[in-house]
């Protein structure tokens, strides 16, 4: 797993301060896609213990911050990594988790190992980009078909219930 960019505070991706982490790799290839460099995750700083270590340092110092959002790219690129990435992040820091995809929540559900990163996420922004439905008012989304989904609600219930704001 490959880690291109971190913003260590941004208002612009979820509620609050949060520490945004942009992963490397995406298979939806969106037509108009602003980040097209990002597809074959072949860039961007490799995440092993040491910059494990430093992200974590980043976030427990900071207390500003309201959560951590994981971009891209596709967080989902590599699910397995993926995983083991969620559960340390989140035993280390115990902030709530915002994660963007271009899978919708009904794909990522039917797949055994994205289902279990579910687990770990609190707000997922999912679907693919489509430019024809683009509008520069959304909040935290490019494009409408993009849902803002309570992760733990929608579990719990057994249906998608989209965050009211
Ligand atoms: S999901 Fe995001 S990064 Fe991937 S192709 Fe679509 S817009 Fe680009």
């Amino acid at each position: 797993m490959k880690v291109i960019k971190i913003f260590k505070e941004t208002i612009s991706d979820g509620f609050g301060f949060r520490y945004s982490i942009y992963f490397s790799g995406c298979n939806h290839h969106c037509e108009g896609c602003h980040n097209q460099e990002t597809w074959k995750g072949d860039i961007g700083r490799i995440l092993d213990k040491e910059y494990m270590d430093e992200i974590v340092g980043d976030i427990n110092s900071n207390y500003m911050l309201d959560g951590i959002t994981l971009s891209g790219g596709d967080p989902f690129f590599n699910p397995v990594e993926l995983l083991e990435f969620l559960k340390e992040i989140k035993a280390r820091t115990h902030k709530n988790i915002w994660s963007y995809t271009g899978y919708t929540y009904e794909i990522l559900l039917e797949d055994s190992t994205m289902k279990k990163c579910l687990d770990y996420i609190d707000v997922l922004v999912d679907g693919k980009f489509q430019k024809a439905d683009y509008h520069p008012d959304l909040y935290f989304r490019g494009s409408s078909n993009q849902r803002l989904i309570d992760v733990k609600k929608s579990l719990k219930n057994n249906q998608i219930i989209t965050l009211e704001f």
